[in-house]
């Protein structure tokens, strides 16, 4: 059995993702939790130089404890699509290039499944807590899935306007924050977090 988790009074929320940062403090809501963005304490952005989400997850939440001195929250994610081998996977973010265009990204991935008939695919997501001391825990979470196209809808971010989660037929482009929270990897990663978690 691993240690309770002692979730702080201040957290650095590792990231300079709006729609992740705006999901993140919306999932931390009920919590006793007094959230700090990165971009606020002029942190920079480590490159994402791991071969895994969780490598990912890690080196941006130490380097954010590290730089701010506080305990440090990241979120790296990302989509896989079956039919590509589960790219674009940790290069979900890469594939929107720098302008970040995802409508690109989505053009690409319809593009690269040509005429695959295998249109599964799933989101994944590793939340990264890390300390000035070093220490670290990380939780996981994914939502299986299909893609559609063309996109459908314009809430959300990233691919969500592709993705339809097993059990339902709208995509999370079409829903709202509230519903795509009862699916979604990140808040599923939470949940393992928060149930590990005591409050102060
Ligand atoms: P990173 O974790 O910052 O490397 O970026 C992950 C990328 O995966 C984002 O830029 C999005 O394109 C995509 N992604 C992650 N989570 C979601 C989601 O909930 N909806 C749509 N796209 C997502």
């Amino acid at each position: 059995m691993e240690e309770r988790l002692q979730l702080p009074p201040r957290l650095v929320i590792a990231s300079h993702n709006p729609g992740k940062v705006r999901e993140i403090d919306d999932l931390l809501q009920p919590f006793a939790v007094e959230v700090v963005g990165a971009a606020s304490l002029n942190l920079p952005e480590p490159e994402e130089t791991g071969d895994s989400f969780t490598a990912n997850a890690l080196l941006k939440a130490q380097a954010a404890a590290e730089g701010s001195g506080l305990p440090a929250l990241s979120d790296d994610s990302g989509l896989s699509v079956w039919g590509l081998g589960g790219a674009p996977g940790i290069y979900s973010a890469r594939w929107g290039g720098p302008d970040k265009d995802f409508a690109m990204a989505m053009k690409r991935v319809e593009t690269e499944l040509a005429d695959n008939p295998d249109r599964s695919a799933s989101f994944f997501c590793v939340l990264a807590l890390a300390w000035p001391d070093g220490a670290s825990r990380i939780f996981e979470g994914r939502v299986d899935g299909s893609l559609v196209f063309p996109p459908r809808g314009s809430n959300g971010f990233g691919y969500d306007p592709i993705f339809i989660p097993d059990g339902d037929t709208r995509t999370f482009g079409e829903m709202e924050m509230a519903e795509k929270k009862t699916f979604n990897h990140r808040a599923r990663g939470f949940a393992r977090l928060i149930g590990a978690a005591d409050f102060h």
